[in-house]
């Protein structure tokens, strides 16, 4: 399967890692839209939120755990940040391997839609 976050948490596409074990993979977007922009994904191909199941979700639950870390580790658990994952065409997925965006480092534009 041709997936770039896939070939991402293989080696085979450079990225800059911030984070891994063994279910997730986190690194810094390429387009940072914010002083923290890091992705969290699962190292399991879902495509997106649509993927989640009972049978997988428990990796959800520790995307949430990793992002609460990181954001302590990065210095933004104080002053906030924002975790997001876009599923399809009108949220404006672009890459489809569920991830989730961690935002933060400036006060983010409070724009729900
Ligand atoms: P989406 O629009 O699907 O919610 O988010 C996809 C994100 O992936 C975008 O923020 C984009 O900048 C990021 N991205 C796309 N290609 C690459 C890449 O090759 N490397 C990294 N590090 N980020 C990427
Ligand atoms: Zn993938």
């Amino acid at each position: 399967m041709d997936c770039l976050f896939c070939s991402i948490i293989k080696g085979d596409i450079p990225s800059t890692k911030v984070y891994e074990d063994e279910t997730v993979y986190a690194f810094k977007d390429i387009n940072p839209m914010a002083p923290v922009h890091v992705l969290i994904i699962p190292k399991v191909h879902l495509s997106s939120i649509n993927d989640v199941t009972p049978e997988n979700s428990a990796v959800i639950a520790h995307i949430y755990e990793v992002a609460a870390k990181l954001a302590k580790e990065l210095g933004i658990c104080e002053s906030g940040y924002r975790v997001v994952s876009n599923c399809g065409k009108d949220a404006g997925q672009t890459v489809f391997h569920l991830h989730f965006h961690l935002l933060g480092g400036k006060a983010l534009k409070v724009e729900m839609c």
